[in-house]
């Protein structure tokens, strides 16, 4: 099944659950969630902290269990796969996380980190891993002499890069990116994101790329999924999501991005409250308490995800995704600015 155009992972009813402390209740991180990633395109995971978004993306790498539903991996369910299958698999699935000096030893040197999972998976012995090493920081923007130093000696963008590279070594097909530039200043998060986006095409990598902010989504992604409670509430093409948002929630996220030419705004999201908790969420739309336009049904009735009337691969859960909102009068208005 390695035909580019099957999906290199495919998530069928996902879901994480935990129990609280003490007991009782359950919280649902996950909640039946599924989607395919296509070869070589990048699937943008957005929403507010505490959505689910880094617990679906461990969930996906087999780093938090699953509690149902199936991940499937180039053909491969992971769920039926023994601990060394799975460690094997683990070497195509590589993850880079928010925060490189908190995932870097801070005693290895940075040739040390870069080789470790060259010599876990004995994909390289003696030389050949220092010869890897030195390849890797240089196809990041690093220098070979690099792989001497400590992380503390490198800066926040530096440290990233060298991050992408411990990933990228083991030669992954797969690339959780969990929120990489948040950390950074924004000269360098233009830069890793270009590194990020010249990699892709360079080795033809799939990326699962997480972020909270929408325009990074917006620049990097061919897909978005939008994340509330534990659920995808819309996903699609880019351009669909972007430019035709089906769900309120997803209008509010794009309403909150920054804009160099301030115009009025409905709703954002300091306006229209927090979100309830995932270990109790509200009957029917689990956006209703905060939803601008909710009306009776969306109080008990869940909404499925639905083809929009626009594009069958743009998929949307709300109950008045068809209608047309831009005018309407907000129903559930306490807070919300016109
Ligand atoms: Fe709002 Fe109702 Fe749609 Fe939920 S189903 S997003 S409450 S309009």
């Amino acid at each position: 099944m390695s035909n580019a155009t099957f999906p290199l992972l495919c998530a069928k009813d996902l879901s994480v659950r935990y129990r609280v402390s003490g007991g009782r209740g359950v919280l649902m991180a996950v909640n039946d969630v599924t989607f395919d990633l296509l070869r070589a395109t990048t699937l943008g995971l957005v929403g507010e902290s505490g959505c689910g978004k880094t617990t679906l993306a461990r969930a996906v790498l087999r780093l938090v269990p699953v509690s149902d539903g199936q991940v499937v991996f180039d053909g491969l369910d992971l769920s039926h796969l023994s601990g060394s299958h799975l460690r094997r698999l683990r070497r195509r699935m590589q993850i880079v996380f928010q925060d490189p000096l908190g995932s870097l030893s801070p005693r290895m040197t940075i040739g040390d980190a870069v080789g470790e999972g060259l010599r876990i998976h004995r994909l390289r012995r003696g030389s050949a891993i220092r010869d890897r090493v030195a390849e890797m920081l240089e196809r990041v923007g690093l220098q070979a002499a690099d792989m001497v130093r400590y992380p503390y000696e490198l800066s926040g963008g530096q440290r990233q890069r060298v991050a992408i590279a411990r990933a990228l070594a083991v030669g992954p097909e797969l690339l959780v990116c969990d929120e990489p530039v948040s950390a950074l200043d924004v000269s360098a998060q233009a830069q890793i994101l270009s590194l990020l986006v010249g990699l892709r095409r360079d080795f033809g990598l799939t990326y699962l790329f997480i972020s909270h902010n929408l325009a990074i989504v917006d620049s990097v992604c061919d897909a978005v999924a939008v994340m509330y409670l534990g659920r995808f509430v819309e996903i699609g093409p880019r351009a669909a999501v972007f430019e035709n948002p089906g769900h309120p929630y997803t209008r509010v996220l794009l309403e909150s991005v920054p804009d160099p030419e301030p115009r009025p705004r409905r709703a954002s999201l300091r306006t229209i409250g927090e979100p309830a908790s995932p270990s109790s969420p509200p009957p029917g739309c689990p956006f209703h308490p905060r939803c601008p336009f909710a009306v009776d049904v969306c109080r008990h009735d869940r909404p499925e995800l639905r083809a929009t009337s626009s594009a069958p691969a743009h998929r949307v859960a709300c109950h008045r995704a068809d209608e047309d909102l831009s005018g309407a009068t907000p129903s559930n208005a306490s807070g919300i600015t016109a």
